[in-house]
């Protein structure tokens, strides 16, 4: 794709804004650190799109916490996609067994990533296993998956900002938008 250096110029419709998403994050953490009170979670996140996310969430959990990093990526291809298989590309660094572990996703579409994430991690025997995204797309929902806590509810559009990338460009935007059409066709 061709990268333009005016990134929020590129963007045609704001979702989110930055004030939006920081008082959504700052319940969150309030409503997990009162559902999961007297507890030490461990935050799972998903890389890469989560990492702004996981760092303002943790931040708003007023709970002594671990965090871990993962990184999977979907295999390429229509087919192999929508049987959900997904690739490891980094795995948890400790133990997670008996632990309580809360997902601190970026958004969830179809859910194949996550379904095929829900069960790799329950098999690692951990006491409690919850989910946080920051998006759900429910429009495109292929497998039911069990949500604890949600950020915003989207429509099914295609979005970047907040961790969330085009090519890999786009994450570093404060705001959650879609981009304007003209942005695909140069790409
Ligand atoms: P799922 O397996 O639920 O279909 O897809 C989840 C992954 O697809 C997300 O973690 C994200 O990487 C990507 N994805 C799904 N919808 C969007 C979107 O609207 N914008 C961006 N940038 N990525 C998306």
């Amino acid at each position: 794709m061709v990268a333009t250096t005016d990134l929020a110029g590129d963007v045609g419709e704001i979702l989110l804004t930055e004030e939006q998403i920081q008082a959504r994050v700052a319940e969150l953490g309030a409503q997990i650190s009162a559902d999961m009170a007297g507890r030490t979670l461990t935050l799972v996140s998903v890389l890469k799109g989560s990492l702004p996310f996981m760092a303002d969430l943790m931040r708003a959990i007023r709970l002594p916490l671990r965090i871990d990093l993962m990184e999977v990526s979907s295999y390429g291809g229509a087919t192999t996609e929508s049987s959900g298989l997904v690739r490891i590309l980094k795995d948890l660094s400790s133990s997670i067994e008996g632990e309580d572990v809360l997902i601190v996703e970026d958004i969830i579409d179809t859910g194949l990533t996550l379904n095929y994430l829900v069960r790799y991690l329950r098999g690692k025997k951990p006491a409690s296993l919850r989910i946080c995204t920051l998006l759900d797309k429910p429009a495109r929902r292929l497998v039911e998956i069990d949500v604890d806590y949600t950020g915003f509810t989207i429509p099914d559009q295609f979005v970047v900002g907040y961790g969330l990338d085009y090519g890999e460009i786009y994450r570093n935007l404060r705001f959650v938008g879609v981009l304007k059409p003209e942005v695909y066709s140069a790409g």
